[in-house]
């Protein structure tokens, strides 16, 4: 009877993530900001203030409307 292969195990690095995204706003040293969809009101509980602001997101995070870069 022949030897079983070793089973293979590849792990591929994800390259969808909102770092590469068209919709990432990302300036060095600063948060990623999702500009997918117009900003939404936020409400500060703290302060009670309310402001405009996009998602900030987490290079590393993803979501289902990922679009790769336009090439200029
Ligand atoms: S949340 Fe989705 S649409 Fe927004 S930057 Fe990340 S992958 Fe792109």
């Amino acid at each position: 009877m022949p030897a079983r292969k070793p089973k293979i195990t590849v792990v591929a690095e994800r390259t969808e993530i909102c770092k590469n995204c068209r919709f990432s706003d990302y300036k060095r040293g600063e948060e990623i900001k999702c500009r997918r969809n117009p900003p939404s009101f936020v409400y500060d509980v703290a302060t009670g203030c309310t402001a405009v602001a996009w998602p900030l997101v987490d290079a590393d995070s993803w979501c289902g409307e990922y679009k790769c870069q336009l090439n200029s």
